[in-house]
């Protein structure tokens, strides 16, 4: 229901020099319809230049300020590389790194307590959708986050990515991936329904150049997360150039 669409792309741990030059060549001749938001490795964000086409996002960040946490990056060494987004709970955050939703509202907390938008992902796996659990799941990720820092509303966007669709070539129809949307906006309109309105709620899972179009056309479907395809810089740009109103 936003404006502008939003175009995230998820690198994962996937990427290097070569990959940054390609897109930012690529995004050049994008014009400004469209928001694009590209995540990489920490390591390759001070490798893009600076450009009003696309901001930056880190794909993870610490819960505390700075310290003894080897490995981990903090909010403020996020800020100086330029990136303004940082993706949270990422379903292969919460799957191999043991991320729960009270860890992942500490982090959306920081997020925008430091000024960086979060992204938040959410999403049922494959046995809770053929239970007919996918709202209990999602309600309850949401509520995790929102029913105690509704205020973090405002500044974040949702990324709704059903595990089962996330890097297996099956993505969600157009139809159920609607439902879903309409289903979050429904829940977070119980937390601020003004914020509800405008929030950006992206699809994530398999979405590629074929399938964007139809994906884009619902009525609450305000962009993608991208992961595989957003590895392939033409491929990505297509699916930017899709998203134009
Ligand atoms: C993702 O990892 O966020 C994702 C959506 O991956 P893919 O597009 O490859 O399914």
């Amino acid at each position: 229901m936003s404006a502008k669409k939003l175009i995230a792309a998820n690198w994962k741990m996937n990427g290097s020099r070569a990959l940054v030059e390609a897109v930012v060549q690529q995004l050049t001749s994008l014009n400004s319809t469209v928001d694009v938001l590209i995540c990489p490795p920490a390591t390759l964000l001070p490798l893009f230049p600076a450009s009003a086409r696309y901001a930056l996002g880190a794909q993870n960040l610490s819960e505390h300020d700075e310290g003894a946490y080897t490995g981990e990056l903090s909010a403020t060494l996020i800020n100086e590389t330029g990136a303004t987004f940082v993706l949270i709970g990422h379903s292969e955050r919460r799957q191999y790194y043991g991320e729960t939703d009270q860890l992942i509202c500490r982090k959306m907390q920081q997020a925008v307590r430091s000024g960086l938008t979060p992204v938040l992902c959410i999403g049922e796996t494959l046995a809770e959708r053929k239970q007919e659990n996918t709202e209990q799941v999602i309600a309850k990720q949401l509520a995790a986050v929102y029913a105690s820092h509704p205020e973090l509303l405002l500044n974040s966007v949702i990324a709704y990515e059903p595990v089962w669709a996330i890097g297996t070539g099956e993505s969600a129809t157009p139809e159920q991936a609607q439902a879903t949307h309409a289903f979050i906006r429904r829940q977070l309109a119980q937390y601020d329904a003004t914020a509800a309105v405008k929030v950006r709620i992206l699809y994530g899972g398999s979405v590629n150049a074929e399938n964007c179009r139809a994906l884009f056309a619902q009525a609450d479907i305000d962009g993608a997360l991208v992961g595989g395809a957003s590895l392939k810089p033409s491929e990505f740009m297509q699916i930017c150039q899709s998203a134009k109103d």
